[in-house]
This record gives C-alpha cells, structure tokens and sequence, in this order.
C-alpha cells in the first residue's frame, strides 16, 4: 500500500513504507529478478502543521508525478460495484550498486473513463472510510495482478503480499486458476494449492486493530456477491468479515512476522497457522550519513555491495568514529537552526526521538517526572531533545501526545530544551538517526513488531535506548550496542516502571558514559556499527526472502547442466 521511494515522492506514511523501499532498493543491489506495485497516492500523506501549542492540521501534498515517473501505456480494468474502473501504472526504476533495476508500478486510477468518485480512488493513503480503503485494495490487490499480466511479468512467479492490504492480489490468482470454469464449480483444494504455490505473506503488526477487515455486506457490493460467495466457499473469509490477514494466511504457502519476538505474538494471534520470522533491516547506503559513508568507503571499500563487511567497523580508528559522529551532529544541529530557528549545543547530549505520533509509542514517556529530569540536567549534565513525527489524521491521542510534548517543553524552558520538527520523512529520518547522539524508543510491548528507526542509527553508530520490543530484543547487548529499557519483558508490564528504569539508567549510565568517558562512548558507537548494522540491513533480510520465502529449493539460480557438474 506504500512504499517510500524518496522524500520527494510523497507515497508512503512511515515505517511499513519505508520497510518496502529499503526492500527494493536491496533487491537492486543484488540483482534480484523483483518488480513492485503500489498505489500512486496523488494527494501523497499530508503536510503537516503545528501550530505554537503542538496543535496538528493537515493539508494535501503538492506533487507531480509527471515529473518524478515514467507513464507507461497499459491499461487494466477492475470491476467495483458493477462498475469497470479503469486502472494505468507509472515507472519509478530504482537502480542498485552494480546496475541493476526493480521497477515499482504505481496503480492510478485518475483517468477521463471513469467516474469522478472512481478517479479518487488512489489519491489519499490511509485517508477516507473503510469502503475508500476497500476500492484501494480492489484495485492494488486485483488491478495489480491484471497490469502484471499487460506488463508481460507472468508464468513463474512469486508474489509477496506485503501486508494485508494486497491480499485480494489472492482472489484474481483464484479466479485465474478457475478461468473458463462456472463460478458455481466447487472451489477445491487443489485451487487453493495452485494459488498457494505462487504465495508469500509477510504479516507486520501485532496489534488486532492494525488488520483490515470489512463487513461482508460492504465486500458484497463492491466486489459483487459471486466474488465474495467464491471466498466463502473457498474458506477465506473470517465468518461474516473479509478479513485481509485471514485471507492471505489462506492462501500463502510462507508466512512470516517481522522480528523474533513479532512471530511469538503473531502465532498467538493466529495459532492455526504456521508462522515464520524474518527480522526487518534497513537499507544501509541510504540510512548512512555522508560523514559516516566517506569513513566507509575508505576503511570498508566494498560495504556498498556487501553490507556484511560492516562487521570490519571494529578495525576503525575511534577518534575516526568520533568525528563522523560530530560531522553527523552538526547537520542535524544546523537542520534544527534553519527549521525551528532553535540554537542547540553541539558538546550537549542529544536525544533523538522520531517516528509516527500514535499513543503505543509513549513519545512523552521521558516526561513522566519533568522535575526529575531538571534536576538531573542540573546535577548530572545537560540534555537537549529533538522530535518529529505526525499523526494520523483520525488519531487524535497522536495529536494529544504532540502537544504534550510541546507542554513539557514550555515547562522545561532553557533548563532542557526540546524542539519539535515538522514533517517528518525520509530526508529528516536521515539527519535525526544520524545526529543524534542517542536514539530513544519507548513503545509499550509487544506492540512493536521490529522498528527500523533504531536500525539507521546503529548504520551510524548511534546507540539505542529502547524498551526491549521489535528488533531491540535481537539487537540490545547491554551496554554494548546500547541500553535497555525495563529489563524483563517476562514481568508484566507496568508502564510506570519503564519511566523509573529510563530515568534511572539516563542517570547512572548514560549521562555519565556520554560526559565522563567520551572514548567509551564511541566504543558503543564502534559496536553499533559492527554488530548491529552488519545485520539489521535488507540486504540480509532479502536473503532471507529468497532463501527461506520465495526460492526454499533453491531455483533462482539456475541449476548448472548435468554434464557441467560432471
Ligand atoms: C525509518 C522511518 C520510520 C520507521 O521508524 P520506526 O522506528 O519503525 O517507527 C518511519 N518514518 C520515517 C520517515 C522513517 O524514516
């Protein structure tokens, strides 16, 4: 449903986003035989506005796709509502180290032979009510396989629903396997094998509300009743919901959570199914500052096309690694001079916290005691904190939590300053994981399926400070990579005590590493590049894809001749 290709290409709202642009981007670099499809997003996600008390609105972005994508000529048709809506795609050609490209398709139904209602299907990500989000899946899920088809991209191949919001990509493989058959024949399991063989899910949050569903009367009359009728007898429906994680988990033949601890909660939540882990990554050109790249590429020349040799970041020189650092930090800090107009201290700990503004992620967590914390600036040493994130539209506790944050900042005053970025993207992503000199992540668990935020700033060898959720529970060495924040996940949670450990390590840790044993500091830092960033990259990751999801047999590689093995 979103993929972020750049900043300046407005069709993605965070992380998922993200997750799938760095996927492709890693898929080009190895050369992977992958296309994607998303929707054009014309209205992209918002420009977001705070006003002097935090206070978030809204407006559309300006953007052109014109200028940033190559039109292509096919045109697919899906039926909505006994309507045929009309479907082209555009190119964005992403190209990777040595060459090679993975085109992404940008489904746009925005065309003089549709009704204007139907020409708006894919202007807004995650904007309208369920049935705006229902067409978007139609034509994603359905118009996606057909212009596969008009692109010629056909025969053998795997298609990898990315999230349930492509799974009715699962009912147009069906009823391509039915083709030429009555739709009242009796849907049987070798149907459902033949979809399953060409079927990969990945499922990305552990959160109930997080999964579409849409009443079966809604899905009757869009998709039409025969369709839905289909599903049921095909066992895809989730009683009287289309519910798109059900249905994808019935037609995929490899399914897989996003981090270790996300495949414990996914089996839990769906306990029928077999459900595998692949940890999330990042990808590691893109997330890595230009101070950080040029250490790279001298010390690690061939990091770019293997970012395994990260792990060779334990031979740099610490004060190299120092002064990357204080390169990144000074772009940061002249990014929140040129956009809040606020001077911070580069000699100042820097606490970087960015990501979606919605309640599980606790962004005003440090705030729990702001009198504690001003008396530990005083009497330990100074802090300083840079934030950006938006909220969803609809989500208005997201909202609440910015201008709680912009309330502590006003009660902190000089004595900590705090200061909130607009939005929040890729290129801000970049400066703020690179920047800052601790990384900060406070989700309630388990409702972090892995975070990458924490990912780019180990690339840059920024420690993380995190509770142990996602990715953190795999990526946390105490004191090696970074700190954790409440220590036993196995203990119930209480949200207050996380407040109590974070201050407590900030205090008797952290603070006195960061001011009192600078080259310490940058052994963490050294750490974090070799331990966590050789791994949590997506060029493993897509390994992994193509190793344990997409070719378990091993057949993207053709096999040599019999005579050749000799
Ligand atoms: C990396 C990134 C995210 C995801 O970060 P999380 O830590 O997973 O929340 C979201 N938005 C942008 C712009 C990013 O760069």
């Amino acid at each position: 449903m979103e993929i972020a290709l750049e900043t300046a290409v407005p069709t993605y709202s965070g992380g998922l986003g993200v997750l799938a642009g760095d996927t492709i981007r890693s898929a080009a670099d190895l050369g992977a035989p992958m296309v994607a499809l998303t929707l054009l997003h014309r209205k992209g996600y918002f420009v977001q506005h705070l006003d002097q008390s935090g206070r978030q609105t809204e407006t559309p972005v300006d953007w052109r796709p014109e200028e940033k994508l190559e039109a292509l000529q096919p045109r697919v048709t899906v039926e909505i509502e006994g309507r045929t809506v009309h479907v082209r795609a555009w190119q964005y050609t992403v190209r990777g180290v040595s060459g090679a490209i993975v085109p992404v398709y940008l489904l746009d139904t925005a065309l003089p032979e549709n009704t204007p209602d139907d020409q708006r299907i894919t202007d807004t990500l995650y904007g309208g009510d369920a049935e705006y989000r229902l067409r978007q899946e139609i034509v994603l899920g359905i118009g996606g396989v057909a212009m596969l088809r008009a692109l010629g991209i056909d025969g053998d191949v795997v298609h990898h629903l990315n999230e349930g919001h492509a799974s009715l990509a699962t009912l147009a493989l069906l009823e391509r396997q039915r083709e030429g058959r009555q739709w009242e024949q009796e849907v049987s399991e070798a149907d459902v094998a033949a979809v399953r063989r060409q079927v990969v899910f990945t499922t990305h949050t552990p959160v109930p509300a997080g999964h579409d569903k849409f009443p079966i009367d809604l899905a009757s009359r869009l998709l039409g009743a025969e369709r839905v009728d289909l599903l049921r007898r095909a066992q895809a429906l989730d009683g009287d919901w289309l519910h798109m994680t059900v249905l994808a988990l019935r037609f995929a033949r490899y399914v897989n959570a996003v981090a270790m601890r996300h495949q414990e909660v996914s089996r839990e939540m769906f306990p029928q199914h077999e459900i595998e882990a692949i940890t999330n990554g990042v990808h590691a050109v893109t997330w890595t500052s230009r101070a950080f790249q040029e250490l790279f590429d001298r010390q690690i020349p061939r990091w770019r096309h293997n970012n395994l040799y990260l792990r060779y970041a334990v031979k740099i020189p610490l004060e190299e690694i120092r002064d990357a650092h204080a390169a990144s930090k000074a772009v940061m800090l002249g990014e929140v001079k040129r956009r809040a107009g606020v001077e911070l201290d580069p000699k100042v700990m820097t606490i970087g916290f960015a990501r979606r503004s919605t309640p599980y992620k606790r962004a005003d967590l440090i705030f729990t005691d702001v009198d504690r914390l001003r008396e530990m600036t005083r009497r330990v040493g100074p802090m300083q904190i840079v934030y950006a994130g938006k909220a969803h539209p609809h989500d208005e506790f997201g909202k609440q939590l910015i201008q709680r944050i912009y309330e502590a900042s006003t009660k902190l005053g000089d004595a900590l300053k705090v200061v909130y970025l607009e939005n929040y993207d890729m290129t801000l992503g970049g400066i703020l994981t690179s920047g800052s000199d601790v990384w900060l992540n406070t989700p309630l668990r388990p409702l972090e399926a892995s975070g990458t935020s924490g990912m780019k700033a180990a690339m840059n060898g920024v420690p993380s400070f995190s509770t142990l959720d996602g990715w953190w529970i795999e990526g946390c060495v105490e004191g090696v990579t970074g700190w954790a924040i409440g220590e036993d996940r196995a203990l119930p949670q209480d949200p207050s005590h996380d407040a109590v450990d974070l201050y407590r390590k900030l205090e008797q840790v952290i603070l006195p590493l960061y001011y009192g044993l600078p080259y310490r500091w940058a052994e963490l830092s050294r750490n974090a590049i070799a331990l966590n960033g050789s791994f949590f990259n997506t060029q493993r990751m897509v390994g992994e894809y193509i190793q344990n999801a997409y070719f378990p047999n091993g057949t993207m590689v053709r096999p040599l001749a019999k005579e050749a093995v000799g």
